[in-house]
């Protein structure tokens, strides 16, 4: 039997799901998060809040566990590079810092010779005027920004001059791809070749935040494969440990794109919790604690939907599903707009 802490930062769904795999390995997790209401409390060991700078807070939490990995990728590098000083920190802080800044992203991706979209630095509001052949586009916040959150569309040179933001902040604008779909590789490493890759996912955004994720995902075999390749040289490049994500588009001359990397479980892998023997939080889990690799098999075609805002309220009524059907409530404490509220699966 293991005697692992695990601890986990961040607790909204995708840390209580982590910490729900964690007890089914016999392995404990400890919840750190700035939020006293946070979901993940109804599922981890223990909980510990604090925001992420509060250093006594910090060494009460690293004083529980044994090592430490995180549920999303806005922590600030320092908070991680302390933390690791003590106890390790997987994925590395260095890695989280890289992915975590759109610009350092895209330059790395380049680097390794994948395709990612046409994007420049945007320091100042002038910059964007000589840059009508990256219009329409979307400039982007280079760091914090998710589910859409601090992405702005520029269809025109006319709209620059009503664009009303921050500059104080750096920004990427990115060409705008026309999108025939959107699939995402999940992959969780473990060490040098070593590796655990799951089908690409199919996904369709709304409002720019993810609504449905099924495989198998409608592509042809060069974006089956090519994907699957750039997401496991990614992976390496990175050395990285744990369960990654790479989103990916493609337009309409099929032609692959990679949109961003999360170092983190995603949303698209939720299905993996029933369609796989082994889905990617408890990959996640065995690739940091360092436990054994077991060869995936798929046990199923899913779907998975997010149930976003009030959504959520319709299935919180209903008595009995079908065998086919799995519900996840998050249990967040308000129901807010846009907010991801809880997700249903269905093998089909
Ligand atoms: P987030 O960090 O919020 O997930 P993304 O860069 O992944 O940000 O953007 C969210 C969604 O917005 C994408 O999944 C896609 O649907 C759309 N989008 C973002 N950038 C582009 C682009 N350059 N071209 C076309 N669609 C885009
Ligand atoms: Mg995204």
């Amino acid at each position: 039997m293991s005697e692992i802490t695990l601890g986990i930062i961040g607790g909204g769904q995708l840390g209580s799901m982590l910490a729900i795999a964690a007890k089914k390995l016999n392995i404990k997790a400890v919840i750190f998060c700035d939020d006293v209401n946070a979901p993940a409390k109804n599922f981890c060991n223990q909980f510990i809040t604090g925001s992420y700078d509060n250093q006594e807070k910090i060494s009460e939490f690293i004083n529980q566990i044994d090592l430490v990995t995180y549920e999303f990728e806005n922590i600030p590098f320092e908070t991680l590079n302390e933390i690791n000083k003590f106890k390790p920190v997987l994925p590395r802080p260095s890695v989280n810092r890289l992915v975590q800044h759109r610009l350092a992203e895209k330059d790395f991706v380049n680097k390794l010779n994948i395709r990612t979209t046409r994007y420049v630095s945007i320091e100042k509001k002038s910059d964007l005027e000589a840059l009508e052949d990256f219009l329409p586009g979307i400039l982007k916040t280079t760091t914090l920004g998710y589910d859409g959150k601090g992405q702005y569309p520029i269809n025109s040179r006319k709209e620059i001059n009503s664009l009303n933001i921050d500059f104080s902040k750096g920004y990427i604008l990115e060409k705008l791809v026309k999108l025939k779909k959107e699939i995402s590789i999940i992959i969780t490493r473990f060490s040098n070749n070593r590796y655990e890759i799951y089908e690409p996912i199919e996904n369709t955004h709304e409002d720019q935040i993810l609504k449905y994720s099924k495989i198998p995902a409608k592509i042809n075999e060069k974006i089956f494969n090519q994907s699957k390749d750039w997401a496991i040289l990614i992976a390496e490049e990175l050395k990285y440990v744990g369960t990654l994500c790479v989103e990916f588009f493609i337009d309409r001359n099929d032609n692959l794109y990679v949109n961003e990397i999360a170092p983190r479980v995603h949303n698209s892998g939720h299905l993996t919790i029933n369609a796989f023997n082994v889905s990617q939080f408890e990959n996640h889990v065995r690739a940091v604690c360092g436990l054994e690799q077991i060869p995936l098999k798929k046990l199923s075609n899913a779907k998975m939907m997010n149930l976003i805002g009030d959504q959520i309220t319709h299935y919180r009524n209903i008595q009995k599903f079908n065998d086919n059907e799995f519900f996840f409530d998050y249990l967040k404490k308000d129901i807010k707009e846009k907010r991801k509220m809880g997700h249903i699966t269905t093998l089909v």
